[in-house]
C-alpha cells in the first residue's frame, strides 16, 4: 500500500541532526551515566497548583469538548496578557487556542501559505521548522546568519532572491537555538522588509519569559506591524508544562475565524480542564513565571563565569531562552566532530550546531536543563576538553 507524499516529504530525505541525541539516549539505555545537555525540557515538572487546578476542573465535569477555539476564559486571559505585555489592543477574537506551540506553528503556516508558496525562516532555526513548512505544501527557504552579528538577521541577509514568491517570514526570540533576543533594530529591519515584501510575519515567542539581559519585543507591537503578524505563543516553556500541549495564536480577527475552520477539522480544540488550568497559571502573573524562569537564569551565570576564564571556547551572547550556544572552531573540529568527542570522551550529551542548519557550523548548543552542580561541572568538562583539543591542533 502507497503512504503519503506529504508526509514523506516532511522530513525531506536528509538526515535530521539527532545523532549524538539517539547515540546518548543509547549509552543512557546501557546504564552509561551520560550529563544530557540536549533537549529543551526543564528538569522541574508542572507546579502541583496547576496540577490542583487542572484536577479541580476534571471532577467538576470540564471533561467533555471545550469550545473548538478555545474557552472564553483562557482566550480572555491571553488577550490580557498580550495587551499588558505588548500594548497591542487584543481581544479574545484574536486568540485561537491550540494544543501546544508545534500544533500553533503548523497551523499559522497553513493559514498563510498556500501549496507552493515559499516560506522563509531563520538559520539557526528550531529543529522542527522546514518540516512544518513541508507539511503544509509550501517550500522552506532558510535565511543564512552570521555568528558575527549573534545569528540576528539583519535586512541585507533577507535577499531579493529568497523573497521571491514567498508568503511568510518565520522568526524566533528569545531564540532557541542560540539563546540570543532580537533587539528593537532588528525586528525594525524584519517589518520593513515585511511591509515591503507583502509578508506576513509568524512570530514564535515561546520563550518571551525567559529573558536574562534586555527586554523582549513582540514585533506585533511595530507600527503597522499588528495586521500581518501571527504570534505563537505556549505554556510549554513558561509554565513548564510541555505535557499539557497547550499554546495559542495572536493575530488578526480574520486570520483567526480562518483558523478556526482549520481547528474544527483538525484538533477539535483542546481539553477544558487542561485550558482551566492553564487560565489559572497565568492568573499567578509573573512571580510563578519567574521562578520557573529561576534555574535558567542561575545556570546563564554560572556558564557565563567559567567561559570568561577562558578563551578558546566562545560564546554567543546569552540573552534568553534555555540554551547557550558555544563556538568551539578554535578546536578545528565541527560542532558535530566536538559533540561526538565530548560524549564518546566525558559522557556529555550536546546539540550539535549543524542540528539547526547550516549557519551555525563549529557551535554547540547546550540545554541548561540538569542541576546547578551537574551543569557546572560539564560546562567545566566542556572548556577542559576544548583546551586539550586546540592545543593539539597548535602543536
Ligand atoms: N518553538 C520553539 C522555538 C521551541 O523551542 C519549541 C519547543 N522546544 C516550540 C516552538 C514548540 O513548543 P510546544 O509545542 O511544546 O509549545
Amino acid at each position: 500500500m502507497e503512504l503519503s507524499q506529504r508526509i514523506t516529504n516532511i522530513t525531506g530525505g536528509g538526515s535530521d541532526g539527532w545523532d549524538v541525541f539517539y547515540k546518548a539516549r543509547r549509552m543512557i539505555a546501557e546504564g552509561t551515566d551520560v550529563i544530557e545537555l540536549t533537549i529543551g525540557e526543564h528538569d522541574i515538572r508542572t507546579d502541583p497548583i496547576i496540577l490542583s487546578a487542572m484536577d479541580t476542573s476534571a471532577r467538576g465535569g470540564h471533561t467533555g469538548y471545550a469550545m473548538v477555539p478555545g474557552t472564553q476564559e483562557l482566550r480572555e486571559a491571553v488577550a490580557t496578557r498580550l495587551t499588558e505585555r505588548t500594548g497591542v489592543p487584543t481581544t479574545y477574537e484574536n486568540i485561537l487556542i491550540t494544543p501546544g506551540g508545534q500544533s500553533a506553528l503548523f497551523a499559522a503556516h497553513l493559514a498563510t501559505c498556500s501549496p507552493g508558496t515559499r516560506a522563509l525562516f531563520i538559520d539557526p532555526y528550531y529543529a522542527t521548522y522546514p518540516g512544518t513548512i513541508r507539511s503544509v505544501g509550501a517550500e522552506p527557504v532558510a535565511i543564512a546568519t552570521h555568528a558575527e552579528n549573534a545569528f540576528k538577521p539583519r535586512a541585507e541577509d533577507i535577499t531579493s532572491e529568497a523573497i521571491k514568491g514567498a508568503s511568510s517570514l518565520l522568526i524566533n526570540t528569545p531564540n532557541n537555538p542560540t539563546g540570543t533576543i532580537y533587539e528593537r533594530d532588528t525586528l525594525q529591519a524584519i517589518a520593513q522588509v515585511c511591509q515591503e515584501q507583502d509578508l506576513w510575519l509568524i512570530s514564535d515567542e515561546v520563550y518571551d519569559t525567559q529573558v536574562w539581559e534586555g527586554a523582549h519585543l513582540s514585533p506585533r507591537a511595530l507600527p503597522g506591524m499588528a495586521e500581518r503578524t501571527l504570534v505563537i505563543g505556549s505554556m510549554s516553556k513558561s509554565h513548564a508544562m510541555t505535557g499539557s500541549r497547550i499554546g495559542w495564536i495572536a493575530a488578526p480577527k480574520e486570520v483567526i475565524t480562518h483558523l478556526i475552520n482549520l481547528a474544527t477539522h483538525t484538533t477539535y480544540g483542546v481539553p477544558g480542564y487542561i485550558q482551566d488550568a492553564a487560565v489559572f497559571a497565568l492568573s499567578q502573573g509573573n512571580p510563578l513565571e519567574e521562578e520557573v524562569a529561576a534555574p535558567f537564569r542561575r545556570r546563564r551565570k554560572l556558564a557565563s563565569d567559567i567561559l570568561a576564564a577562558q578563551s578558546t571556547v566562545g560564546l554567543i551572547p546569552a540573552q534568553g531562552a534555555m540554551y547557550i550556544m558555544l563556538n568551539v572552531r578554535a578546536t578545528g573540529l565541527s560542532g558535530e566532530e566536538f559533540a561526538n568527542s565530548l560524549l564518546d570522551t566525558h559522557h556529555i550529551a550536546t546539540m550539535p550546531g549543524e542540528s539547526f542548519g547550516t549557519s551555525a557550523h563549529g557551535h554547540i548548543r547546550v540545554a541548561m536543563t540538569v542541576d546547578d552542580e551537574r551543569f557546572k561541572q560539564a560546562l567545566q568538562i566542556l572548556v577542559d576538553h576544548a583546551e586539550i583539543l586546540a592545543s593539539h591542533k597548535a602543536s
